[in-house]
């Protein structure tokens, strides 16, 4: 299964960052976005600890419930990091991805999110966004309370509900389906959907072969609309 799979990845500090606090992992099916945050560079402790931990899937015979566990072991290890220097107190990351799992009996895809950052699924030029956004604002749109119109550049956009180094732990969103190649995901910090379009996000998928070549350009779209955070994108695709 591994080698059907090619991966590539794109990461900028944007042009308002003073530095990157996004981290990435592309490993033998294992693909993990995480958007760090809090003061003095700590988010970039916190995402690099988060996508350690998720590193320790790379290798393995992966079951959907050793991901949940990898999830809850980046959070336990973001808030050891945060206890050990005050400077990285209250720091945190989301931890956003895609790890190939046997279910089963047979290949599937597990599909992990806590935070805001996002994984989608593009098959026959159509975007699909897989996961839910760990946000006050998704949650009132979700409840209704706010139509999705009213939800464009809204504050509570930025506040988070769950994130990695939360006490109590937050438990992460799971979906698990069975592989389908041809497909492709893309995996993403809110920098890129912050700045361009699904429409052109969609477009740059269908129109670019290779996935280190498709993370690029959506990367240097973003900072060319704006690079108001730092961006990270990972692309996945799932050959036949
Ligand atoms: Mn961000």
């Amino acid at each position: 299964m591994g080698d059907m799979i090619r991966a590539g990845a794109a990461t900028d500090v944007g042009v308002v960052r003073a530095g990157n606090e996004d981290s990435h992992l592309v490993a033998d099916g294992v693909y993990v976005v995480a958007d760090g945050m809090g003061g003095h560079a700590a988010g970039e402790v916190a995402s690099e600890v988060a996508v350690a931990v998720a590193k320790g899937l790379v290798g393995r015979t992966v079951k959907p419930e050793d991901v949940r566990a990898a999830v809850l072991e980046a959070n336990a290890a973001v808030l050891a990091a945060a206890r050990r220097d005050p400077v990285h107190r209250g720091m945190g990351t989301t931890l956003t991805g895609l790890c190939l799992a046997d279910f089963r009996g047979t290949p599937h895809w597990v599909v992990f999110n806590v935070g805001d950052s996002r994984v989608y699924r593009h098959v026959d030029g159509t975007l699909t966004q897989l996961t839910t956004d760990h946000t006050e604002l998704a949650e009132l749109v979700q409840a209704g309370d706010i139509s999705p119109e009213e939800a464009v550049g809204h504050p509570l956009g930025n506040v988070l509900t769950r994130a990695i180094g939360m006490t109590p732990a937050p438990e992460p969103d799971l979906d698990v389906f069975p592989v389908a190649p041809p497909e492709r995901f893309l995996i993403c910090s809110d920098g890129l959907t912050l700045e361009v379009p699904e429409t052109a996000i969609a477009g740059v998928l269908a129109d670019t072969d290779d996935p280190g070549a498709a993370a690029e350009r959506l990367v240097t779209m973003a900072v060319d609309a704006g690079g108001r955070d730092n961006v990270t994108a990972v692309v996945v695709d799932l050959r036949r």
